[in-house]
């Protein structure tokens, strides 16, 4: 397949959370809309809606364009806040609830990873807001998180560049979760790849 110039940056959260979802979402474009995903299509749209917001210690920026050029990854940051003190809090909307997964923290350092080359400034962390249960995590962009999102880059240019549909996880909570998993059949595909192995 053709590898793209640029990796969407949503796209790393779906790798996280499972390979074989990123490759049917983005090799195969498959979507299945159901009524959380249109929940959630409808409150990125309201925050996908460019513009600035000023407040008393600063302003706050909505559908910021990031990428970056060294590591090939762009995509639209929900939020930039910038304080007068000059920092730079990049801030993510979810519809869920806190995740128990690394793939949310992953998307916030690919972001805040793209402002660090755009502006030239150290960002300490981004904040996630979870619409489910309305609560902000702060997420702190260590050294480890970093590594872990470069790691993910990688890996997703090398599975487009092997070209090769992953199998399935085996994580039925995360696959009872997927919207993909009727198109996906992770079950049937396991148990037919162990009867031929
Ligand atoms: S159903 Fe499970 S294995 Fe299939 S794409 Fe979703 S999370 Fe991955």
């Amino acid at each position: 397949m053709e590898i793209p110039d640029y990796l969407p940056i949503s796209y790393l959260n779906q790798y996280v959370y499972c390979p074989r979802r990123f490759w049917l979402m983005f090799v195969h474009g498959e979507m299945d809309v159901n009524a959380v995903l249109l929940d959630g299509t409808y409150k990125h749209q309201r925050v996908h809606q460019s513009g600035v917001h000023w407040h008393p210690d600063g302003r706050q920026y909505t559908a910021v364009w990031v990428w970056s050029d060294a590591l090939k990854i762009a995509g639209v940051a929900d939020f930039v806040q910038e304080y007068d003190s000059d920092d730079l809090i990049p801030i993510e909307h979810k519809r869920g609830r806190m995740g128990k997964y690394l793939n949310d923290h992953v998307q916030l350092c690919a972001q805040a990873l793209c402002l660090e080359e755009r502006t030239g400034k150290t960002i300490d962390y981004g904040e996630i807001f979870y619409w489910k249960n309305r609560r902000r995590e702060t997420v702190r962009l260590t050294d480890a998180l970093r590594d872990k999102t470069l790691q993910i880059i990688d890996e997703v240019f090398a599975l487009l560049a092997q070209d090769n549909m992953p199998a399935p996880i085996d994580h039925p909570t995360k696959c009872r979760d997927c919207s993909l998993e009727p198109i996906c059949l992770p079950q049937e595909v396991l148990q037919l790849m162990k009867e031929q192995s």
